[in-house]
């Protein structure tokens, strides 16, 4: 085999191009997307998720109508404002209340997370609905942090007179949804949240039962189920990636909460602690419009499944929207033998991509983040399978960069 030395020569210098297009590649690493929501995730706070239910449930029942109602309106604007948002709009007859966390590249499409902030009058309906109110807080707390950017836009709505019969959820629906694509974001998918801390099983348990977990729902029965299903597992995976302690399940039976007005235009799935229909509507939950929904029934541990809550949702968020921080990164390179890559930073002035041939298949001006750009038309087919130069202008110093990045 006369020829297997330069067989072997061949190879090996393939092999060796190529593992320097791979550290090409890696100079800005795949992950980085993920790495991004995974610290949005890890800056999330359980004292300051029960604070926040604690600030609704000491205003009362906030029944729709009341004065608890009204000074729970109140508190939510202030909060968000404290929060550093300055664009709160208080929505409908109903005033909903909800602020925009605007997406850099389509600030025009928006996924929507809500809760309903009325309760029944009976307690301090501190699961039914603070709990999920208390999510939306968090949630809107971490995305104030203006050097997270999201690709799409991120609206937080907190409901009125969800137990009058969805009345503000309705009234949003029919105000807005005709207007989607011009005075209104395009609604790209509905996450509702209405009560998530009590997973004691059927019949309840003193305490938290071993199956604990999280139920995300759709309804089959809607013209939207194929894109709510997607979304609900969308959720699963973002329930595994960053939830801490406990899993999710999807169910097919999507009722009695804000979502139901959406299920019919577009992705729309509601978390909460149980099935509203099999569980809830069976007993499984005792502090349920009753004298116990009261901020001090719950347990550490029934605290630490809203707090699951939280994480899947707002990582699952992270990934939906398209999250990246606009902080100036450094990436060390490991590899000793190879010359350093100066430092990417995430938004290019400019970006041009080429075919391995040399010629253009897409290119953008103006400030972008240049990984969701390559995404977005990796996503769209726009770039098959191969091997692509990127051409790149960063913003941070001007300088001009180019690497190979492969589709698979
Ligand atoms: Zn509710």
């Amino acid at each position: 085999m006369a020829s297997k030395p330069t067989l072997f020569l061949i190879l090996n210098r393939i092999v060796f191009i190529l593992s320097l297009l791979t550290f090409t590649a890696a100079a800005y690493p795949p992950e980085y997307d993920s790495l991004v929501a995974r610290a949005v995730v890890d800056s999330l706070d359980i004292d300051q998720f029960k604070a926040f239910d604690k600030g609704l449930a000491d205003l009362g029942g906030r029944e729709y109508g009341t004065q608890s109602n009204s000074q729970a309106r109140q508190w939510l604007q202030n909060k968000l404002e404290d929060l550093g948002y300055n664009n709160i709009e208080l929505q409908s007859n109903y005033q909903n209340v909800y602020c925009t966390k605007l997406g850099s590249i389509s600030p025009d499409s928006m996924y929507i997370v809500s809760a309903h902030y009325d309760g029944m009058p009976v307690a301090e309906a501190a699961n039914d609905d603070a709990s999920g109110c208390a999510l939306v807080l968090e949630g809107a707390r971490v995305f104030a942090n203006p050097l997270i950017k999201t690709h799409y836009s991120i609206r937080f709505i907190l409901w009125n007179a969800e137990e009058k019969g969805l009345l503000g959820a309705k009234a949003y629906v029919d105000e807005r949804e005709p207007y989607q694509g011009s005075a209104e974001p395009v609604w790209l998918g509905m996450i509702q949240h209405d009560m998530i801390l009590y997973d004691h099983g059927l019949p309840p348990q003193p305490t938290q039962v071993a199956g604990t977990d999280i139920d995300v729902e759709y309804q089959a029965n809607s013209q939207a189920a194929a894109k709510s299903l997607a979304l609900a597992e969308e959720l699963f995976d973002g329930c595994e990636a960053y939830a801490s302690d406990y899993p999710a399940d999807i169910g097919t039976r999507m009722s009695n909460t804000d979502s139901d007005p959406f299920k019919n235009y577009i992705a729309a799935v509601s978390i909460r602690e149980n099935e509203r229909l099999a569980e809830i509507g069976q007993g499984a939950d005792p502090t349920w419009h009753t004298q116990y929904d009261e901020y001090d029934y719950f347990s550490d541990e029934d605290w630490l499944l809203g707090f699951n809550c939280v994480q899947m949702t707002i990582g699952t968020i992270c990934r939906l929207a398209g999250v990246y921080d606009s902080t100036p990164v450094s990436i060390e390179i490991p590899h000793t033998n190879i010359q350093k890559q100066p430092v990417l930073s995430t938004i290019a002035k400019e970006i041009k991509i080429f075919d391995t041939l040399g010629r253009k298949i897409a290119e953008h001006h103006g400030s972008c983040n240049w990984l969701q750009y390559y995404k977005g038309l990796k996503n769209r087919k726009v770039l098959p399978a191969g091997l692509y130069i990127i051409q790149m202008i960063d913003t941070k110093d001007n300088s001009k960069y180019r690497f190979l990045q492969a589709v698979n």
